[in-house]
């Protein structure tokens, strides 16, 4: 594989790990993050440290961002009032954000990059720190054919599904449509194993029944909320993540920004979103979002009472 010269901006959960696989796969991986602990632990993984980030930048054949939002990924960009890395950047960069991040602000960024004279991708992932610890990720990538095909070999390094969703902005489309299939969901077979409970059915019943009929999904069978049917759920772990309740609404707030800028009636969605942004206010900040079943078991009267 031909080695590539990349900055990677954001070295956090997973933008640490991600370097870290594409600097083992022997690229030149120039890393930077506000975080000096960070700095430290990616470069003992293998990552050259940048003084920052348009340091890393200027000498950069493409560049990835992993950072926590749109607002960061715009401001690191830079625009005419507050120049960033898009005028530090040699022409024709490749910029590849990973970051989840809204469809409206992905759009802005690209339309940003391309007007400054470079090349736009959007790739969110899914699959969480233990996929970008062990380059399972899946990404969702938006943007022109021939820089998708370009990013591709890096991608590969990274993940293991990668889709090409159509223009930028749509790889951010599908993990926003992604999610809200996900955390309707996993509010559904909550609802459904608590109305279990209420009614004297077993776990192990209804889950192999649900598991083998017109019930099932990742909720269900992967990330099945109670502990017992599936021993690898965090259910099993006290609701470890995982994947927070905290990023769930994250996640779902996108999903709300998007139907309301599309103007669409989507009720499951907003509602979900209501129930997860309550959660994550307090144990869903740490705890993985099937422990929504214990909000919704705490809101269910005794059985037989
Ligand atoms: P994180 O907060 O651990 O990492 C983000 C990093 O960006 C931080 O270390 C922060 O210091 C750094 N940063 C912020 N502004 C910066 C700047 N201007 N320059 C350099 N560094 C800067 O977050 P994370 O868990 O790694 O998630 C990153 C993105 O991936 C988010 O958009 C998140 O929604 C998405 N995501 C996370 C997961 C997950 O399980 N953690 C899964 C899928 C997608």
């Amino acid at each position: 594989m031909r080695m590539t010269t990349i900055a990677f901006v954001g070295l956090g959960h997973m933008g640490a790990p991600m370097a870290a696989n594409l600097a083992g796969a022997g690229h030149r991986v120039l890393g930077f993050d506000l975080v000096a602990e960070l700095r430290d632990a990616a470069r003992d993984r293998g990552v050259e440290i940048a003084d920052s980030a348009e340091q890393a930048t200027r000498e950069a054949d493409i560049v990835i961002t992993m950072l926590p939002a749109g607002k960061h990924v715009l401001a690191v960009y830079g625009s005419a009032a507050a120049p960033g890395l898009l005028s530090e950047a040699k022409p024709g960069t490749l910029f590849l954000d990973c970051s989840t991040i809204s469809v409206e602000e992905s759009r802005q960024a690209a339309d940003a990059v391309r007007e400054a004279g470079h090349r736009a991708l959007d790739a969110p992932v899914s699959g969480g720190v233990v996929g970008a610890e062990q380059a399972t990720l899946a990404f969702m990538v938006g943007g022109e054919q021939g820089d998708f095909s370009e990013a591709l070999p890096l991608l590969e390094v990274m993940g293991k599904r990668i889709v090409h969703c159509g223009s930028s902005g749509l790889g951010q489309a599908a993990k926003v449509c992604n999610n809200m299939i996900l955390g309707i969901s996993q509010i559904a077979v909550a609802e459904a194993f608590v109305l279990g409970e209420q009614l004297g059915l077993s776990h192990e019943a209804l889950y192999d029944v649900a598991a083998n009929a017109s019930g099932q999904c990742w909720a269900l069978t992967t990330n099945c909320p109670v502990p017992g049917p599936v021993p690898t759920s965090p259910a099993n772990r006290d609701y470890q993540p995982g994947f927070s309740g905290a990023l769930m609404a994250k996640d779902l707030g996108l999903a709300r920004h998007a139907i309301e800028t599309t103007g669409m009636q989507a009720a499951l969605g907003l509602h979900a979103e209501r129930i997860y942004a309550a959660y994550a206010e307090g144990d869903g900040a740490t705890t993985d979002f099937s422990g929504i079943i214990n909000v919704i078991r705490e809101g269910a009267e005794e059985p037989g009472a």
